[in-house]
């Protein structure tokens, strides 16, 4: 366990009790208690540094939760809050849509009285997403050391038809070494190449490797899509089609090939620029995805008014509970407006076979998840298509 400090904040001091003795056992070094928003905001403030996980309940008298999360925010308090709430649904998601804008990051939330199979599994949500080594961004010299030492590399995770359960491309994911060989996820490259303003050569420095691996597959007798992230910053250089273009064209590489993932969230920014670029990609042949669906903001109209190909349902959807009425209905209602406006839908991060189901019958034509198959090298991801190729020959 990694939780170094917890607050619980709650005026019931029933709750507080029976949430420190959770913490503790599930291994918080220590836990504090405050029975009132004021109380606990002001101890936080005092040292905002020293907590990584806040219990809030959002009714108390005076100051309420949604006070606290404000005020943390302004804070600039880098842990996480757990909403504890028995309040409905949608005032919770509000909480949760607020916090984000104000940069609190929110984990869950629980119910009472205190469930404490929920906690430990909030704890692990926590663990999971949290910024372990690294929490430092790096510098732009840092950066670009990594960029020519080549140690921001693509690992690649293959997108599966449903239909034959066979692999149509693989999707390239940043990972970064550090000088000791050591292997990281690529949240604090991201971080460190947006705050730099190096996204626009980070992306290229993996292209480059990512053709190079392609001729490797290609002399191998594999043939398959490529899916790229594409950060939403990158869409305000008008050059950027012909730039892709050009690059793919030079390698060999048919641009119906390429699908360009972008995320939602940032997606907003709806400008002539905007369209411009993504018309361009799409002219040129590029296949466009818009990723992490539903967690954003865009709108039915504006889904409409950018170009896409495919729709990539966010994943806290896909591994939601099937008891969740409201990622049930996420997941649905994108595959339905997904066919209306005649767009590809994956589910991504299915994880168990129940999940692929579920996906399967809203209407997913593809899947991608660690129970297919996990993020790669591009040598592992040879020897993958070879066997599997093999398999279905065998089977056939
Ligand atoms: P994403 O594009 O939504 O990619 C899916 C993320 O979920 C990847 O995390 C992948 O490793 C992980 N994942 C896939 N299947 C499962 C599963 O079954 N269970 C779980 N728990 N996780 C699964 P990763 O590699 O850490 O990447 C995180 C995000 O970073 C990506 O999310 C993408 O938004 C961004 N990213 C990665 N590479 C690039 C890049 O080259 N450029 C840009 N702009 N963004 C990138
Ligand atoms: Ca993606
Ligand atoms: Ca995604």
């Amino acid at each position: 366990m990694e939780i170094k400090a917890a607050i619980a904040i709650d005026d019931d001091p029933i709750f507080c009790l029976v949430a420190e003795e959770a913490l503790l056992s599930l291994g918080a070094k220590e836990v504090q208690t405050a029975q009132n928003g004021a109380e606990g905001l002001s101890r936080l403030q005092a040292d905002p540094d020293k907590f990584d996980l806040v219990l809030c309940d959002l009714q108390m008298p005076n100051m309420d939760g949604v006070d606290v999360i404000r005020a943390l925010g302004r804070t600039g308090f880098k842990g996480a809050v757990a909403i504890v709430s028995s309040e409905h649904g949608s005032v919770r998601r509000a909480v949760h849509a607020m916090a984000q804008m104000v940069g609190i990051r929110i984990l869950g939330t629980l119910s009472k009285p205190l469930d404490t199979s929920q906690l430990k599994a909030l704890i692990l949500s926590y663990e999971a997403a949290a910024p372990r080594v690294q929490d430092a961004l790096m510098s732009p010299h840092e950066l670009v050391s990594a960029m020519m030492e080549c140690r921001v590399l693509p690992y690649y995770q293959p997108k599966f038809n449903v239909r034959d359960r066979k692999v149509s491309s693989v999707e390239v994911l940043a990972r970064h070494k550090d000088k000791t060989g050591q292997l990281h996820g690529p949240a604090n490259l991201l971080a460190s190449a947006e705050r730099n303003k190096q996204m626009f050569e980070m992306t290229f420095v993996l292209i480059e490797q990512v053709v190079a691996d392609y001729s490797r597959w290609r002399k191998a007798g594999i043939d398959i899509g490529l899916a790229l992230n594409i950060s939403p910053l990158l869409l305000n250089r008008l050059e950027l089609p012909d730039i892709l273009l050009n690059r793919f064209a030079e390698a060999g590489i048919d641009a119906r090939k390429v699908t360009l993932e972008i995320t939602e969230d940032k997606l907003l920014s709806f400008s002539a620029d905007v369209l411009d670029i993504l018309a361009r990609l799409r002219i040129h042949g590029f296949r466009l995805s818009i990723d992490d669906f539903g967690t954003g903001a865009t709108s039915f109209e504006q889904l409409q008014r950018f170009p896409f190909n495919e729709l990539k349902i966010d994943q806290s959807f896909i591994r939601a509970p099937a008891s969740d009425p409201f990622a049930r209905t996420t997941v649905e209602t994108s595959a339905r407006l997904a066919a209306m406006l005649d767009m590809t839908v994956v589910a991504e991060g299915v994880e168990t076979e129940d999940q692929l189901a579920r996906a399967v019958s809203a209407g997913a034509a593809i899947i991608q998840g660690y129970l297919l198959a996990k993020p790669m090298a591009s040598a592992e991801l040879i020897r993958f298509l070879t066997e599997s190729k093999k398999s279905t020959s065998e089977a056939a």
